[in-house]
């Protein structure tokens, strides 16, 4: 706030005094001194006008880092659960892919498992890998033991990613707890024939799999 001396006005700033001395005090010298003052303060005005535009500039910019950032993460975000129709899966898609009905699917397929311990059959329980969060891409409905591999990319599921999401052991040294010692053997057939992957053993349609763990002789 700036007074004029001699009619003891007031202006918000040194331009308007200016401006003042001009219309009422036309006779009045304006010194050296206003116009330094009046000088800085267009100084700062500039200043201002400089930097504005600078601090809008740079929250567009952080704006639009922002922007790519959200539509990279949306598009990571599809491609990962979506991976149907897209090619990109990286990795064991067993514990990273949930079923949804609008999934389509790129594999339908219904290996059946049976595993006998001791001579008696094992029930594979009804609803593995199928929970309110999640559907996995490989569960089962029922207790018959058929497993249902539902995908959305075409992928070696093995006999190692139903225990996983079954959450149980399988390997050639154990089934379930139970572990193979002097006294016990674990063995596998698959339609029939003796076979030694174990959990490595990729699951096709059709597969009659046979777990069975027992005494050795
Ligand atoms: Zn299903
Ligand atoms: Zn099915």
């Amino acid at each position: 706030m700036v007074t004029c001396e001699r009619c003891h006005r007031k202006f918000a700033t040194y331009g308007a005094l200016k401006q003042h001395y001009g219309n009422q005090h036309p006779n009045v010298k304006w010194t050296p001194e206003l116009e330094s003052k009046l000088t800085g303060e267009r100084e700062v005005e500039a200043y201002r006008s400089n930097v504005s535009p600078k601090r809008g500039s740079n929250s567009k910019l952080i704006i639009a880092v922002v922007l790519i950032l959200i539509v990279a993460g949306a598009a990571w975000y599809y491609v990962s659960t979506n991976s149907g129709s897209g090619t990109t899966v990286t990795g064991d898609p067993t514990l990273s892919i949930c079923i949804t009905d609008s999934t389509v699917l790129a594999e339908h397929i219904h290996p059946q498992l049976q595993i006998v311990v001791n001579g008696r059959p094992v029930t594979i329980p009804a609803n593995v890998g199928i929970s309110a969060a999640c559907l996995r891409p490989v569960h089962t409905h029922d207790e018959s033991g058929e497993i249902h591999v539902e995908s959305p990319v075409v992928y070696p599921y093995t006999l190692h990613d139903f225990f996983l999401v079954w959450g149980q052991p399988f390997d050639s040294t154990q089934v379930l707890q139970y572990k193979v010692d002097s006294g016990h053997a674990l063995k596998m057939t698959v339609n029939g024939t003796p076979n030694s992957d174990f959990q490595n053993y990729v699951m096709h349609d059709g597969d009659q799999i046979v777990i069975t763990y027992g005494p050795s002789s």
